[in-house]
């Protein structure tokens, strides 16, 4: 089963749930438009090489296309749709008044020299300029798309409309439109979401142990916060190996020694220990922040933790999701637990179409008063339908993405 196939099974689960019209179904069951462009750029070497690229806007029922653009080799179009969707899903979880879309590109950037790089990025622009704008779809990075590509992105949308137009596309560098705090938002808002968990099965932050699989952007400033509220991080990943400390790791430590020697598995006084020991040990939460399809049906029997912070995207299979629910283990999903990345991404071009810019107090603020809300909303209409976290999250989007629709039909 393709990303499609399967984000359009999620939607099935949830429409039947509710009822959901036929016609709205109908309506969701496929993008309301699909652009795609050949970039022809030329190499540092002279010759001439053509990318594929996509722009897939999902929904728009509720403000103007919002997602990120993914440089990937394995790229292609289903994947994106599959994106776009999710991207519709996340905003209205966290009541963004935006829709949803993706971009993507077939490249292998690890090929590429800057110059291509940037030759590419600037070229996606022109190619999709009819279709973005900043009232109109406004992409973000993704995989491989990083500040200095939006910053391009920006530079050559501005020239084209011969002013500046910041707001075209988010995450950009804080000396060119980027927001404070946009770097920290996905770890916070899902910190944030984890709290309210904690609390609704009182469980005391200072008493748990945890366990990370990532440390990255989301994975170590999520652990960070941990470490600062009090929690014991007992385990941490990253793609060099998997590594445990009963007594919890000092996780300001942990980020310096990671930036000396590029990964965590030579910290003093870590064991290391193997995947399969990693998804079963005895902790209270397990943070999945590196990559998709992690939990699975090979390893969701051991899982012990009782509550899974998904900040990851697609970290859990839907094999081992089922599982997990019929073990009575809260799986926060991804359109919640990472939400908190565009959220931000919404201040930021806030503050670009105002021209207008927050301290990181206030986008702090702003964030935790759009993800505790959220996760209220969704956590009170699980417990009302007896069902799992991920399936209330797609019924809230779903309804709030119909009543837009509804309303003007
Ligand atoms: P990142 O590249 O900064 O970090 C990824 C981390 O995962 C690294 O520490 C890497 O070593 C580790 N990793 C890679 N392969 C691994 C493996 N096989 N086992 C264990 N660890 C492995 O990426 P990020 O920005 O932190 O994103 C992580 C996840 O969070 C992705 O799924 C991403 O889509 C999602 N996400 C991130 C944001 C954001 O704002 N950064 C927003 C929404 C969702």
């Amino acid at each position: 089963m393709n990303a499609y196939d399967n984000a359009m099974r999620q939607l099935e689960k949830a429409a039947k749930l509710i009822k959901l019209d036929k016609k709205i179904l109908a309506k969701l069951s496929s993008p309301e438009k699909v652009v795609m462009a050949s970039l022809p750029i030329e190499m540092d070497n002279g010759t001439q090489q053509v990318f594929q690229s996509y722009r897939v806007q999902y929904n728009s029922a509720r403000g103007p296309y919002k997602g990120g653009i993914r440089f990937h080799p394995q790229v292609d179009l289903d994947e994106v749709k599959a994106l776009s969707f999710w991207m519709a899903i996340k905003t209205a979880v966290v009541d963004l008044p935006l829709g949803g879309g993706k971009g993507g590109v077939i490249v292998d950037t690890k090929k590429l020299s800057q110059n291509e790089l940037e030759k590419i990025s600037r070229a996606w622009v022109r190619a999709f300029r009819q279709v973005i704008g900043p009232q109109k779809d406004i992409p973000a990075p993704d995989v491989y798309t990083n500040p200095q590509i939006m910053a391009w992105m920006a530079d050559e949308y501005s020239k084209l409309e011969g002013k500046p137009s910041l707001g075209v596309v988010t995450g950009k560098p804080l000396d060119y439109g980027g927001s404070l705090g946009r770097d920290s938002a996905t770890a916070k808002g899902g910190y944030y979401v984890l709290l309210e968990a904690l609390r609704e099965l009182d469980i005391d932050i200072k008493k748990t142990k945890i366990a990370i699989q990532g440390f990255g952007n989301a994975g170590s400033i999520a652990a960070g916060l941990l470490y600062d509220a009090g929690a014991k991080v007992v385990a941490l990943a990253d793609s060099k190996g998997m590594i445990y400390n009963s007594r919890g790791f000092n996780i300001k430590k942990i980020i310096e020694h990671k930036k000396t020697k590029k990964s965590i598995v030579s910290f003093p006084g870590a064991k290391k220990i193997k995947p399969e020991e990693f998804f079963a040990l005895d902790v209270d939460v397990l943070i999945p922040a590196a990559l998709e399809n992690q939990i699975t049906r090979d390893n969701v029997d051991g899982i012990k933790a009782k509550i899974i912070l998904e900040l990851a995207n697609g970290p859990t299979t839907p094999e081992a999701d089922e599982v997990l629910y019929k073990n009575n283990i809260i799986v926060i999903p991804d359109v919640l637990a990472n939400a908190g990345g565009v959220t931000v991404s919404y201040f930021e071009w806030l503050q670009n179409i105002s021209n207008n810019y927050w301290t990181l107090e206030e986008v702090d603020k702003e964030l935790s008063e759009k993800m505790i809300p959220a996760w209220q909303s969704i956590w009170d209409r699980a417990k009302e339908l007896k069902t799992d976290l991920r399936t209330a999250s797609f019924i809230v989007a779903i309804e709030r993405i119909s009543a837009a629709i509804k309303i003007r039909s």
